[in-house]
């Protein structure tokens, strides 16, 4: 169980960005040692009683919001779920004086999802509470990186010097921008590979390697990270039509030959099957799909966990 001194010495958690190394291995062992509690009978621990929690959603999602759901329900803290569609968002109220009236209710922690990159910040600089950025337009999504880091770990003993390979849509994918940095950051080789038009020119300064070509991106690849087309950030066509897409950058049993032996497959939900991967690489043998779902609910009782830890 995580020691009661551990604690992230920072109000939000906006990004993988401004984590040191250091911070990502504490939440990284802090939710592994969550994991536990999900295989007891009785799924809570009281490390949050008496804290409240908003989650704030103002985008769809099912994975991400069901965790950090289950995440706080696990510490035993108090959960209100808002949803923007069915609040005065919609007669007008702003973000601002929405979040400012829920933070009088006094919540510890508040878990936000927003089309607009960097909303997250703005509310960081304006509440008292916590900030959690639990995916904002396109550019990050940091619970989703950690959960990621955590399942190769787990799978692949360590990260450093592993060859990580991410593919599609990463012009519009704020999991691939968390992504890149934490699997740079933690030591290992990573190869970012789509269609020129969908692979922003910021990669390289992040800290991987572009490819254009699949089958040169999969070779040796330790573990493969297939992105999802992003169709409701696209306003443009960035390809001609989704069967060429399938053709060049989608994977499918044929293309894991390239892969180096026990490679991994991921890809963070919602799927979309014969576009960016075929049904028999995303139910086969080398997926972790549902393994990376299972550790979001770890992850994200760490993040709370910490958080709330570092604010006594
Ligand atoms: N669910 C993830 C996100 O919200 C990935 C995706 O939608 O492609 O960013």
């Amino acid at each position: 169980m995580a020691t009661k001194r551990a604690a992230l010495k920072r109000k939000d958690l906006l990004g993988i960005e401004p984590l040191s190394v250091e911070e990502i291995h504490l939440i990284l062992e802090t939710a592994s040692s969550f994991q536990e509690v999900a295989a007891r009978p009785v799924k809570k621990v009281p490390t949050l009683r008496g804290r409240t929690i908003i989650n704030l959603f103002f985008e769809p999602s099912t994975r991400t919001r069901s965790s950090f759901e289950l995440a706080g329900k696990r510490l035993s803290a108090d959960i209100l779920n808002f949803t923007a569609s069915a609040s005065s968002v919609v007669k007008g109220e702003t973000l601002l004086d929405t979040v400012l009236n829920l933070e009088s209710m006094a919540p510890s922690i508040i878990v936000i999802r927003h089309p607009a990159s960097g909303a997250p910040h703005q509310l960081a600089g304006a509440c008292k509470a916590s900030i959690v950025n639990a995916g904002d337009g396109m550019h990050e999504h940091p619970t989703q990186a950690l959960l990621d880091a955590l399942t190769v770990l787990q799978k692949k003993g360590s990260i450093r010097g592993l060859n990580v390979t991410l593919v599609g849509d990463l012009a519009h994918s704020r999991v691939a921008r968390s992504d890149v940095l934490i699997f740079s950051r933690l030591g290992a080789r990573v190869t970012v590979c789509g269609p020129p038009t969908l692979i922003p020119l910021e990669m390289e300064r992040l800290g991987a390697r572009v490819v254009f070509d699949m089958d040169e991106a999969l070779r040796g690849a330790d573990c493969i990270i297939m992105l999802r087309i992003q169709v409701e950030r696209q306003t443009q066509a960035f390809f001609p039509s989704i069967r060429e897409y399938f053709r060049w950058y989608g994977l499918t049993e044929e293309r894991m030959h390239q892969a180096a032996q026990g490679a991994i497959v991921m890809h963070p939900g919602p799927l979309n099957r014969g576009v960016e991967i075929a049904s028999e690489v995303a139910d086969g043998p080398y997926s972790v799909i549902l393994d990376q779902v299972a550790n979001g609910i770890a992850v994200r009782m760490a993040v709370l966990y910490l958080l709330s830890a570092g604010r006594g």
